[in-house]
């Protein structure tokens, strides 16, 4: 595993091109780990926070963390089982749909995912009859992936991991990754792995939050330490090519709140042309400024505005008398409570479908995390939703608060009530 060079001596590189990063994108202080759900037995204990400070190279415009935790404390025992969330896995259906259909994937093919959580997306191909074999780093999620039938190997994915696949069971026709590529330290080496693993006529398919978006809807809770590197299309361009991959397709997706779907291949195979979407998508991003520090260096007064507006809202609502609960414990919203400072003061409580995280309080915070039947029971005149990407899924799912008058909040891109 590659680690910053002079991480810790309050320096650190480009992970990258190497560069040494001088520019901060966005400082949001001191948090915790976002998946650290604190059992009450820890109640009386410390935890440990690291600051959250992202930069943005002057070289490349990869926007990234310092890498302040290694990577087997924060998916050992990971708490995120994709299966939970509806939308998600509709969305992992669709997927394999189109790849299977369209893209002519057949039992001839062999399907590699990294990062593949608890097998809610290789089940579908599975159920194809196409050969599948999953790669996730967390042993007790992909542990629910082999009990439901999906091979699974429990590794962090790079060039050696890579190579022992390849000659354990051979390379990849399709070798996919979502939400992964934005959770690797060692970006080169992740990058590399996937090269080495692809079969010379084979495609990769990737899906990651798009910086463009990020920005523009100002999602900086989508900042943690968790998440190393946000970014831009035509930064990502560059990673690939500088390991012998041409992105030869790109598709703009709503997940996420806003995330780029890439497609690539070998630099060397000609049979699948790149498509025009590529460039224009390009030419967009530079066009807005992606390629100059200026458009970098106004998110952070935003960011602080927002807080601003999050706990006015807030102190508006306690003034006059209202209960707040909160919706999810996500990742974004450890960041989000924690840079604003939101504690069991504004929120009596959350709730998450999560069993894994029910009985359990928020990261720093210490909001309790109950179940959502709570909702109903207690009456909140407020939801928050921490999870804004999934607010019509949980708006449908708790349309009940309307019958005692309750309304959904929403904190990002900026505070609504609905
Ligand atoms: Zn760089």
């Amino acid at each position: 595993m590659s680690t910053s060079p002079g991480a810790g001596n309050g320096y650190c590189d480009c992970r990258f091109c190497g560069a040494r990063l001088r520019h901060t994108f966005v400082d949001l202080g001191m948090s915790p780990l976002c998946q650290t759900h604190i059992a009450p037995e820890q109640l009386n204990h410390m935890e440990p926070f690291y600051p959250l400070r992202a930069y943005v190279c002057h070289e490349c415009f990869l926007v990234q963390l310092e890498e302040y935790v290694a990577p087997g404390d924060i998916f050992g025992d990971y708490a995120y089982f994709s299966s939970y969330a509806d939308s998600w896995v509709e969305h992992a259906r669709r997927y394999a749909e189109a790849m299977t259909r369209r893209r002519g994937r057949g039992a001839h093919s062999r399907v590699v995912e990294i990062a593949s959580n608890d097998g809610y997306l290789l089940q579908h191909f599975v159920r194809a009859g196409i050969p599948v074999l999953g790669v996730e780093p967390a042993a007790n999620v992909a542990q629910v992936a082999v009990e439901k039938g999906i091979p699974t190997t429990v590794r962090f994915f790079g060039r050696d991991t890579a190579r022992a696949i390849a000659s354990e069971t051979g390379q990849a026709d399709l070798l996919l990754g979502n939400n992964v590529l934005a959770h690797v330290p060692g970006l080169n080496d992740f990058v590399a792995g996937m090269q080495i693993l692809l079969k010379p006529r084979g495609v990769i398919t990737m899906e990651f939050p798009h910086l463009y978006r990020l920005m523009e809807r100002n999602q900086f809770d989508t900042i943690y330490h968790e998440h190393f590197s946000y970014f831009s299309f035509f930064t990502v361009e560059k990673v690939f090519a500088a390991h012998g991959l041409t992105i030869f397709d790109v598709e703009e997706l709503d997940t996420h709140g806003g995330s780029l779907r890439i497609f690539a291949r070998h630099a060397d195979n000609g049979a699948l042309p790149v498509v025009p979407a590529v460039a224009a998508l390009r030419r967009r991003e530079l066009d807005e400024g992606f390629a100059r520090l200026e458009t970098y260096a106004a998110f952070a007064e935003q960011v602080r505005e927002t807080k601003r507006a999050i706990l006015e809202f807030l102190i508006g609502a306690k003034r006059t008398g209202k209960t707040i609960a909160g919706y999810g414990a996500p990742g974004k919203g450890n960041t989000l409570l924690n840079y604003c400072g939101i504690r069991q003061d504004f929120l009596d409580y959350t709730v998450d479908r999560s069993p894994y995280k029910q009985g359990k309080f928020t990261p720093g915070t210490r909001i309790p995390i109950l179940a959502p039947e709570r909702i109903r029971e207690t009456r909140p005149d407020y939801v928050f939703v921490l999870p804004w990407n999934l607010l019509d899924e949980i708006a449908g799912q708790m349309s009940y608060i309307r019958e005692w008058g309750g309304k959904f909040v929403v904190p990002i891109p900026r505070v609504r009530v609905l």
